[in-house]
């Protein structure tokens, strides 16, 4: 917490702090209330402390050192989904994100909970998120349990619910993993299609490279289509977001640190994400790494050359020919695409270039689904209702398919799906670039 030192000007304040991560941005808020109806939790819970302006309330009480950190207020910071929707509509400016991060950096600290609980962040944050290798291993194990059909047999005898805390609802929301060849790395350079318009690096990430695979091909192919040399430097791990958006700053600085450099050396023009929350993050690293002097220029240098899928695709039209995709379909905006990065229209300006598509609007399509990074896995009740709000809204589309670009959503809108036992498939924007190219994905 922030304090005046003996070296100041009497009734001079040390810069707002949590975690030794400024918060001076709650100064902006003007407490105009325009986020409140933007607030997913707000609109949830109705109180004041799980809308923006009360976290932000909470939040610089922290750092005043005027209030402690009650069961109470970590449970309305908790709850926040850093979805970042009250960014988007704040006419202050307010760095929400940058905030809600700092506070539960802070939490962590401060109230890090019982073994249990830190051994099991300790396995996710410290080891599968930090060393692929681990990742890949735990990812082929979990392919074992699932094709052996011993995870069905489990979840058929109940066993599942045995389980302590909120680990059966971590079982429910684990991935069909695919085969061992879809999980395979990529080569290290796909060569550009026709004439070269420019050479880029892509982010495999880490979830993604053992889990949705298949997306990453089919990005790597629609680049390369569009005439990209697309590079995949090896020794690429996590960005560091979900460390980030879990309070574990300080491993989410050297994963910041790791990233960068791994980049660099591939001496590219721009670097290529096709998961939202990753390219929100690595957008966010000059801030990240602002106060290391050795990172600082280099961080912001780096995060300029962040570009999302959309965005980068739709920075010429699409090489054609495109292929009819006679598909009805609608699209969900991931948090931190549409919040988080501000875009909105480029990935509807794809869609609209695919023959034969169509599209119907999603009612609040903005909106987050309870993903939100690890939220579904920490706040399932809350996720569950969240959930239910927007695959009632899905359903109501009457569209086969709902496009997104977050495998985080994909996972999270597939549960829900399945649940109420709908035919509706949800697809990446990439899926069904590909098909229109007539790629794997078709
Ligand atoms: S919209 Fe911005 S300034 Fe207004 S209350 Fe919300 S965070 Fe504060
Ligand atoms: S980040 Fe999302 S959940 Fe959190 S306060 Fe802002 S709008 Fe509400």
């Amino acid at each position: 917490m922030a304090h005046a030192t003996s070296t100041e000007p009497a009734g001079s304040l040390a810069p707002l702090a949590l975690h030794g991560l400024s918060v001076e941005g709650v100064n902006q808020c003007v407490h105009c209330g325009l986020c409140l109806a933007s607030c997913p939790t707000f609109a949830l819970l109705g109180t004041e402390m799980d809308s923006p302006r009360g976290r932000i309330f909470l939040i610089k009480s922290l750092a005043e050192g005027r209030i402690a950190l009650t069961d109470s207020t970590v449970n309305h910071l908790a709850l926040c989904l850093d979805c970042r929707a009250c960014e988007t509509v704040c006419p202050a400016g307010v760095p929400y994100g940058r905030l809600i991060e700092a506070a539960k950096a802070e939490i962590e600290r401060e109230r890090p909970g019982g073994l249990v609980r830190q051994l099991f962040r300790r396995l996710n944050f410290g080891l599968l998120l930090t060393r692929p290798r681990a990742l890949r291993l735990a990812a082929a194990g979990l392919r074992l349990y699932q094709a052996t059909g011993l995870q069905a047999l489990v979840r058929a005898s109940g066993l599942v619910r045995l389980l302590p805390g909120t680990l059966p609802e971590w079982e429910a929301l684990l991935p069909l993993l695919p085969p061992r060849a879809e999980r395979a790395p990529l080569p290290p350079l796909i060569p550009a299609e026709g004439r070269r318009r420019a050479r880029v690096a892509m982010l495999t990430g880490c979830v993604q490279s053992v889990v949705f695979g298949a997306h990453n091909r089919a990005t790597a192919r629609i680049l390369a289509r569009n005439g990209a040399e697309v590079v995949v430097p090896e020794g690429q791990g996590c960005c560091g977001a979900l460390n980030a958006h879990g309070g574990d700053h300080d491993r989410a600085v050297e994963m910041a640190k790791r990233t960068i450099e791994v980049f660099e050396a591939a001496r590219v023009e721009a670097v290529v994400v096709n998961t939202s929350g990753c390219g929100a993050h690595m957008k966010a690293y000059g801030e990240l790494l602002a106060q290391d002097p050795a990172y600082a220029e280099r961080a912001r240098r780096f995060a300029r050359c962040v570009q999302d899928i959309a965005e980068c695709l739709t920075r010429e039209p699409l090489r054609g020919p495109l292929r009819p995709v006679p598909m009805t379909v609608t699209y969900h905006d991931p948090c931190h695409v549409v919040h988080g990065q501000k875009i909105r229209k480029e990935p509807r300006q794809l869609l609209a270039q695919i023959p034969g598509l169509s599209v119907v609007d999603l009612k609040e399509s903005d909106w987050c689904c309870g993903s939100a990074g690890i939220y579904n896995l920490t706040q399932p009740e809350m996720a569950r209702r969240l959930l239910e709000r927007k695959v009632n809204h899905v359903l109501a589309t009457g569209a086969e398919a709902v496009v997104t670009a977050n495998p985080g959503c994909i996972l999270q809108i597939q549960a829900g799906l399945r649940e109420r036992r709908s035919p509706m498939r949800v697809l990446h924007l990439v899926e069904l670039l590909d098909r229109a190219y007539g790629g794997r994905a078709s």
